[in-house]
């Protein structure tokens, strides 16, 4: 017989992997479903170098800390977590949620379940050359989790925001030589971070885009640079690595595809309570969820997962009693 999951979250961001971690706290049957090969969310998928500084009692930690430090916590219990899972519909059937997988590959029946799917699937701003899909994992790149393997190379960043500045920063120091290519002359991140990069030995190659890149015998590519203004002035790049940071795209929430019935807005899934969706047994936390005030701040789901998780015991077992403290628990 399929088991049934008193709590199925959906979204193994920072939301969904703390309230994973509390429901199993609380005693109940959970399944946390990922679409992604890793847990973490945007954390892990976009800024996973960066220092946060804003959660509660962690006095600065990089977004990879963060995650690690969230999965060991998750492993004090036994939760079923399924990566590479992405839900593609949720229906009411038989006094319970069911939820499909992967267009089918996989079917989960649970009690009450929490969205946690923050911003919805990520997508790179592509860079716009003919050859760009042949090239992505040979040389060009969008994601940058583990700077190391940049060590002694010669690597060209794309872009002038935070991401593309924070990055070239980073790897003044990693890699043989970094060079910062951006269309404007000036970049468009904060103040601080700019400042950080001139101190640098980062190579700035402005107002330039990448007209052309081809993948030598040697493994190198050799980028076209053209001037935005002046096509007639162009000159030529060898580097190891591309990596493009125009930013993600992510794609709108409310397309899921999703027989269930819930409100969307600009912001996502509008809840009451700061967690309840017009559905019963179905809440939404973090990013995903929208009420007045809300901030997209990972405090903000931290503070939700325990409430969702309460009350979707109290929905679907009103006799159980209240939460009580961790404190007064024997985990070790
Ligand atoms: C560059 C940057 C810097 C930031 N810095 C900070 C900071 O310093 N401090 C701070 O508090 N916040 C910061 N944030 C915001 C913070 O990262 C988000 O508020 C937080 O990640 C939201 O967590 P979440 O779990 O709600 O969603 P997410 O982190 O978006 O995770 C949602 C997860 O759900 C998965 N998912 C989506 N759809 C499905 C589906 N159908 N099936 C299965 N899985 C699915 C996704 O793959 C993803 O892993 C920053 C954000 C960015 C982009």
């Amino acid at each position: 017989m399929e088991k049934t999951y008193d709590i199925i979250i959906v979204g193994g961001g920072p939301a969904g992997m703390f309230a994973a971690f509390y429901a199993s706290l609380r005693n109940m049957r959970v399944l946390l479903l990922e679409a992604l090969t890793d847990l973490g969310g945007q954390i892990q998928t976009l800024y996973p170098d960066k220092k946060i500084w804003d959660v509660a009692g962690v006095p600065g930690i990089s977004g990879r800390g963060l995650v690690e430090q969230l999965q060991e916590q998750l492993s004090k219990f036994p939760v079923d977590v399924r990566t590479e899972a992405k839900v593609s519909d949720i229906a009411w059937q038989n006094d319970q949620w069911q939820l499909t997988v992967n267009e089918g590959e996989a079917l989960y029946q649970g009690r009450s379940v929490i969205l946690a799917t923050g911003k919805g699937a990520f997508e790179p701003r592509r860079l716009q050359i003919e050859n760009e899909k042949e090239l992505e994992g040979r040389g060009l790149s969008y994601f940058a989790p583990d700077l190391s393997i940049y060590r002694g190379k010669k690597v060209a960043v794309l872009g002038g925001g935070d991401a593309a500045v924070d990055l070239a920063t980073q790897l003044d120091g990693i890699a043989a030589e970094t060079y910062l290519i951006h269309r404007r002359n000036q970049f468009r991140a904060l103040e601080q971070a700019v400042l950080g990069l001139e101190k640098t030995d980062v190579i700035k190659k402005t107002p330039l885009k990448v007209a052309k890149a081809v993948l030598q015998e040697d493994q190198q590519l050799r980028l076209t640079l053209e001037h935005v203004k002046d096509k007639s002035q162009v000159e030529d790049l060898l580097v190891d690595q591309l990596l493009v940071q125009y930013g993600f795209l992510t794609k709108g929430q409310a397309d899921m595809g999703w027989q269930v019935d819930l409100d969307w807005d600009a912001q996502g899934i509008v809840v009451e309570d700061h967690i309840k969706t017009k559905q019963d047994r179905l809440f939404a936390i973090g990013d995903v969820s929208s009420y007045p005030g809300h901030a997209d701040l990972i405090a903000t789901g931290f503070g939700q997962a325990p409430a969702a998780v309460n009350a979707a015991i109290a929905a679907i077992d009103p006799g159980q009693g209240g939460p009580g403290h961790s404190s007064s628990m024997n985990i070790d």
